[in-house]
Protein backbone atom coordinates (compact mmCIF):
# COMPACT_ATOMS: atom_id res chain seq x y z
CA UNK A 1 0.00 0.00 0.00
CA UNK A 2 1.59 3.52 -0.53
CA UNK A 3 2.21 4.87 2.65
CA UNK A 4 1.98 8.58 2.94
CA UNK A 5 4.64 10.10 4.86
CA UNK A 6 5.12 13.36 6.33
CA UNK A 7 8.44 15.76 7.71
CA UNK A 8 7.06 18.26 10.16
CA UNK A 9 9.61 20.48 10.92
CA UNK A 10 9.47 24.17 13.30
CA UNK A 11 11.28 26.02 11.38
CA UNK A 12 12.97 27.99 14.27
CA UNK A 13 16.62 27.66 13.02
CA UNK A 14 18.61 25.68 10.35
CA UNK A 15 18.00 21.84 9.74
CA UNK A 16 20.61 19.95 10.51
CA UNK A 17 21.71 16.17 10.27
CA UNK A 18 18.95 14.90 12.75
CA UNK A 19 16.39 16.45 10.67
CA UNK A 20 18.01 15.10 7.16
CA UNK A 21 17.59 11.79 8.55
CA UNK A 22 14.31 12.61 9.88
CA UNK A 23 13.10 13.84 6.26
CA UNK A 24 15.14 10.93 4.26
CA UNK A 25 13.99 8.26 6.24
CA UNK A 26 10.12 9.87 6.12
CA UNK A 27 10.77 10.39 1.96
CA UNK A 28 12.15 6.99 1.28
CA UNK A 29 9.32 5.26 3.14
CA UNK A 30 7.10 7.30 0.70
CA UNK A 31 8.37 6.73 -2.14
CA UNK A 32 9.54 3.38 -1.87
CA UNK A 33 5.66 2.18 -1.40
CA UNK A 34 4.91 4.39 -4.37
CA UNK A 35 2.84 6.58 -1.84
CA UNK A 36 3.21 10.49 -0.61
CA UNK A 37 5.82 12.33 1.11
CA UNK A 38 4.31 15.84 2.61
CA UNK A 39 6.04 18.35 4.19
CA UNK A 40 4.77 20.37 7.38
CA UNK A 41 5.99 23.50 8.87
CA UNK A 42 5.11 23.43 12.64
CA UNK A 43 5.04 27.34 13.23
CA UNK A 44 2.87 27.43 15.92
CA UNK A 45 5.10 29.55 18.19
CA UNK A 46 4.75 32.35 15.62
CA UNK A 47 7.32 34.47 17.48
CA UNK A 48 10.03 31.63 16.69
CA UNK A 49 8.75 30.62 13.46
CA UNK A 50 9.68 34.28 12.09
CA UNK A 51 13.53 33.89 10.33
CA UNK A 52 12.79 32.67 6.94
CA UNK A 53 14.02 29.29 8.25
CA UNK A 54 10.71 27.48 6.58
CA UNK A 55 12.52 28.80 3.15
CA UNK A 56 15.87 27.70 3.88
CA UNK A 57 14.50 24.23 5.03
CA UNK A 58 12.53 23.78 1.72
CA UNK A 59 16.01 24.58 0.12
CA UNK A 60 17.98 22.21 2.09
CA UNK A 61 15.21 19.74 1.23
CA UNK A 62 15.53 20.18 -2.61
CA UNK A 63 19.38 20.20 -2.12
CA UNK A 64 19.11 16.69 -0.70
CA UNK A 65 17.28 15.63 -3.66
CA UNK A 66 13.71 14.84 -2.31
CA UNK A 67 10.64 15.98 -3.36
CA UNK A 68 7.17 16.44 -1.60
CA UNK A 69 3.64 16.16 -2.93
CA UNK A 70 1.22 19.17 -2.66
CA UNK A 71 1.73 22.70 -1.31
CA UNK A 72 3.78 22.35 2.01
CA UNK A 73 1.05 23.02 4.84
CA UNK A 74 1.57 25.85 7.47
CA UNK A 75 0.16 25.24 11.11
CA UNK A 76 -0.71 29.01 11.38
CA UNK A 77 -3.14 28.34 8.43
CA UNK A 78 -5.51 25.89 10.51
CA UNK A 79 -5.72 27.52 13.93
CA UNK A 80 -9.68 27.26 13.03
CA UNK A 81 -9.67 23.56 12.79
CA UNK A 82 -7.83 23.92 16.35
CA UNK A 83 -10.16 25.64 17.81
CA UNK A 84 -12.90 23.77 16.32
CA UNK A 85 -11.08 20.74 18.18
CA UNK A 86 -10.87 22.21 21.90
CA UNK A 87 -14.26 23.48 21.32
CA UNK A 88 -15.72 19.76 20.70
CA UNK A 89 -14.05 18.27 23.73
CA UNK A 90 -14.41 21.20 25.91
CA UNK A 91 -18.39 20.25 25.29
CA UNK A 92 -17.33 17.05 26.18
CA UNK A 93 -16.55 18.38 29.63
CA UNK A 94 -12.89 17.32 29.08
CA UNK A 95 -11.08 20.72 28.88
CA UNK A 96 -10.51 22.94 32.06
CA UNK A 97 -8.66 26.43 32.16
CA UNK A 98 -5.38 26.80 34.04
CA UNK A 99 -3.65 30.15 35.34
CA UNK A 100 -0.43 28.65 37.13
CA UNK A 101 2.41 29.60 36.29
CA UNK A 102 5.82 27.67 36.62
CA UNK A 103 6.85 28.85 39.32
CA UNK A 104 2.88 27.74 40.55
CA UNK A 105 3.53 24.53 39.54
CA UNK A 106 6.84 23.81 40.81
CA UNK A 107 5.24 25.16 44.28
CA UNK A 108 2.66 22.98 44.13
CA UNK A 109 4.39 19.84 43.76
CA UNK A 110 6.77 20.74 46.45
CA UNK A 111 4.69 20.69 48.85
CA UNK A 112 4.64 18.21 51.44
CA UNK A 113 1.23 15.87 50.79
CA UNK A 114 2.63 15.80 46.59
CA UNK A 115 5.43 13.15 47.53
CA UNK A 116 9.51 13.37 47.43
CA UNK A 117 9.76 13.50 43.98
CA UNK A 118 7.95 15.36 40.80
CA UNK A 119 7.31 12.85 37.61
CA UNK A 120 8.65 13.84 34.96
CA UNK A 121 6.52 13.33 31.90
CA UNK A 122 6.57 14.33 28.07
CA UNK A 123 6.26 17.81 28.48
CA UNK A 124 7.82 18.39 32.05
CA UNK A 125 6.49 17.84 35.77
CA UNK A 126 3.47 16.34 36.07
CA UNK A 127 0.54 18.83 36.47
CA UNK A 128 -0.81 18.21 40.04
CA UNK A 129 -4.55 19.29 39.11
CA UNK A 130 -4.56 22.80 40.93
CA UNK A 131 -7.04 24.28 38.34
CA UNK A 132 -8.84 21.46 37.72
CA UNK A 133 -12.51 22.04 37.56
CA UNK A 134 -11.96 25.54 36.29
CA UNK A 135 -13.94 27.30 33.53
CA UNK A 136 -12.06 27.29 30.10
CA UNK A 137 -11.55 31.02 29.87
CA UNK A 138 -9.79 34.01 28.51
CA UNK A 139 -5.80 34.26 28.67
CA UNK A 140 -5.31 31.39 30.50
CA UNK A 141 -4.14 27.85 29.07
CA UNK A 142 -6.28 25.03 28.38
CA UNK A 143 -5.53 21.84 30.20
CA UNK A 144 -6.98 17.91 29.37
CA UNK A 145 -8.55 16.44 32.51
CA UNK A 146 -6.68 13.48 31.56
CA UNK A 147 -8.66 11.37 34.27
CA UNK A 148 -12.42 11.97 32.17
CA UNK A 149 -10.33 11.87 28.70
CA UNK A 150 -9.45 7.68 29.82
CA UNK A 151 -12.36 7.20 31.05
CA UNK A 152 -14.14 7.99 27.75
CA UNK A 153 -11.81 5.87 25.76
CA UNK A 154 -10.57 2.39 24.85
CA UNK A 155 -8.50 0.31 22.41
CA UNK A 156 -5.73 2.92 23.13
CA UNK A 157 -3.01 0.93 20.95
CA UNK A 158 -1.09 1.89 17.84
CA UNK A 159 0.72 0.09 15.30
CA UNK A 160 5.14 0.30 15.71
CA UNK A 161 6.74 0.02 12.65
CA UNK A 162 9.72 1.14 14.01
CA UNK A 163 13.11 -0.65 14.62
CA UNK A 164 12.79 -0.77 18.28
CA UNK A 165 10.43 -4.15 19.75
CA UNK A 166 7.98 -3.42 15.86
CA UNK A 167 4.11 -4.76 16.85
CA UNK A 168 1.40 -3.48 18.55
CA UNK A 169 1.95 -1.28 21.36
CA UNK A 170 -0.75 -0.71 24.16
CA UNK A 171 -1.17 2.03 26.30
CA UNK A 172 -1.40 1.97 29.75
CA UNK A 173 -3.96 4.35 30.32
CA UNK A 174 -3.08 4.18 34.65
CA UNK A 175 0.38 4.57 33.88
CA UNK A 176 -0.55 7.39 31.97
CA UNK A 177 -2.19 9.70 34.29
CA UNK A 178 0.68 9.19 37.17
CA UNK A 179 3.12 9.57 34.57
CA UNK A 180 1.90 12.32 32.01
CA UNK A 181 -0.99 14.08 33.45
CA UNK A 182 -3.42 16.97 32.85
CA UNK A 183 -1.13 18.48 29.55
CA UNK A 184 -1.80 21.65 27.75
CA UNK A 185 -3.83 21.81 24.44
CA UNK A 186 -3.86 25.30 24.24
CA UNK A 187 -1.35 27.58 25.53
CA UNK A 188 -2.35 30.70 25.98
CA UNK A 189 0.18 32.20 23.61
CA UNK A 190 -0.81 29.90 21.00
CA UNK A 191 -4.28 28.77 21.05
CA UNK A 192 -3.02 25.30 20.47
CA UNK A 193 -0.32 22.82 21.15
CA UNK A 194 2.35 20.84 19.72
CA UNK A 195 -0.06 17.50 20.61
CA UNK A 196 -3.10 18.82 19.44
CA UNK A 197 -1.80 20.16 16.20
CA UNK A 198 -0.19 17.51 15.48
CA UNK A 199 -2.64 15.44 15.83
CA UNK A 200 -5.32 16.77 13.35
CA UNK A 201 -3.08 17.82 11.06
CA UNK A 202 -1.44 14.09 10.49
CA UNK A 203 -5.33 13.13 10.25
CA UNK A 204 -6.10 16.33 8.01
CA UNK A 205 -3.16 15.13 5.47
CA UNK A 206 -4.53 11.26 5.51
CA UNK A 207 -0.60 10.72 7.60
CA UNK A 208 -0.66 6.64 7.15
CA UNK A 209 3.09 6.38 8.83
CA UNK A 210 4.17 8.73 11.40
CA UNK A 211 7.87 8.77 11.10
CA UNK A 212 9.57 10.70 13.78
CA UNK A 213 12.57 10.51 16.45
CA UNK A 214 12.43 7.69 18.91
CA UNK A 215 12.28 11.19 21.92
CA UNK A 216 8.85 11.44 20.83
CA UNK A 217 7.57 8.16 21.42
CA UNK A 218 6.19 9.13 25.11
CA UNK A 219 4.04 11.67 23.29
CA UNK A 220 2.51 9.13 20.98
CA UNK A 221 0.70 7.81 23.82
CA UNK A 222 -1.42 11.01 24.00
CA UNK A 223 -1.57 11.57 20.59
CA UNK A 224 -3.24 8.39 20.37
CA UNK A 225 -5.63 9.19 23.45
CA UNK A 226 -6.62 12.31 21.40
CA UNK A 227 -7.34 10.91 18.15
CA UNK A 228 -9.74 8.29 20.23
CA UNK A 229 -11.71 11.78 21.77
CA UNK A 230 -11.67 13.03 18.49
CA UNK A 231 -12.80 10.18 16.24
CA UNK A 232 -9.63 10.22 14.11
CA UNK A 233 -7.87 7.42 12.88
CA UNK A 234 -4.96 6.24 13.81
CA UNK A 235 -1.44 5.83 11.68
CA UNK A 236 1.02 3.68 12.26
CA UNK A 237 4.30 5.42 13.90
CA UNK A 238 8.05 4.38 12.90
CA UNK A 239 10.07 5.81 15.62
CA UNK A 240 13.33 5.76 14.48
CA UNK A 241 16.84 6.48 15.96
CA UNK A 242 18.49 9.66 16.72
CA UNK A 243 21.32 11.37 15.45
CA UNK A 244 23.89 11.80 18.03
CA UNK A 245 27.02 13.95 17.40
CA UNK A 246 31.26 12.90 18.01
CA UNK A 247 30.53 12.77 21.50
CA UNK A 248 27.25 10.54 21.54
CA UNK A 249 25.26 13.53 22.65
CA UNK A 250 21.66 13.79 20.77
CA UNK A 251 22.34 16.94 18.51
CA UNK A 252 19.76 19.68 20.39
CA UNK A 253 17.07 20.98 17.98
CA UNK A 254 19.66 24.72 18.43
CA UNK A 255 23.05 22.74 17.90
CA UNK A 256 23.60 24.78 14.41
CA UNK A 257 27.19 23.44 14.69
CA UNK A 258 25.81 20.67 12.56
CA UNK A 259 23.41 22.47 10.09
CA UNK A 260 23.38 21.44 6.75
CA UNK A 261 24.50 24.59 4.99
CA UNK A 262 27.72 24.26 6.50
CA UNK A 263 27.93 20.68 5.08
CA UNK A 264 27.07 22.44 1.41
CA UNK A 265 28.81 25.19 2.36
CA UNK A 266 31.91 22.76 2.66
CA UNK A 267 31.52 21.28 -0.60
CA UNK A 268 29.62 17.72 0.60
CA UNK A 269 27.46 16.11 -1.37
CA UNK A 270 23.58 14.84 -0.53
CA UNK A 271 25.18 10.75 -1.21
CA UNK A 272 27.97 11.95 1.43
CA UNK A 273 25.16 13.27 3.71
CA UNK A 274 23.42 9.70 3.33
CA UNK A 275 26.73 7.68 3.94
CA UNK A 276 27.09 9.74 7.14
CA UNK A 277 23.90 8.67 8.56
CA UNK A 278 24.10 5.30 7.52
CA UNK A 279 21.32 5.27 5.21
CA UNK A 280 21.35 3.81 1.86
CA UNK A 281 22.66 6.08 -1.24
CA UNK A 282 19.89 6.21 -4.04
CA UNK A 283 21.05 5.30 -7.93
N1 LIG B 1 7.90 19.57 14.76
C1 LIG B 1 8.54 18.54 15.50
C2 LIG B 1 10.04 18.75 15.54
O1 LIG B 1 10.55 19.61 14.89
C3 LIG B 1 8.30 17.16 14.93
C4 LIG B 1 6.91 16.72 15.18
C5 LIG B 1 6.59 15.30 14.81
O2 LIG B 1 7.30 14.70 13.98
O3 LIG B 1 5.60 14.81 15.32
O4 LIG B 1 10.72 18.05 16.26
ZN1 LIG C 1 -3.34 25.71 36.91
Amino acid sequence: MGEVTRFAPSPTGPLHLGHAYAAIVAHDMARASGGRFLVRMEDIDRARSRGGWDLAALDDLGWLGLTWDGPVLYQSSRLPAYRAALERLEAMGLLYGCTCTRGDIRAALSAPQEGAFPVIGPDGPVYPGTCRGRPVAEGAAIRLDLTRAVNRTRDLEYRETGPTCPGLRRIDAQAMLSGVGDIVLARRDMGTSYHLSVVLDDAFQGVTTVTRGEDLAEATEIHVLLQRLLDLPTPAYHHHRLIRDDQGKRLAKRDDARALSLYRAEGATPEDIRRMLGLQTIG
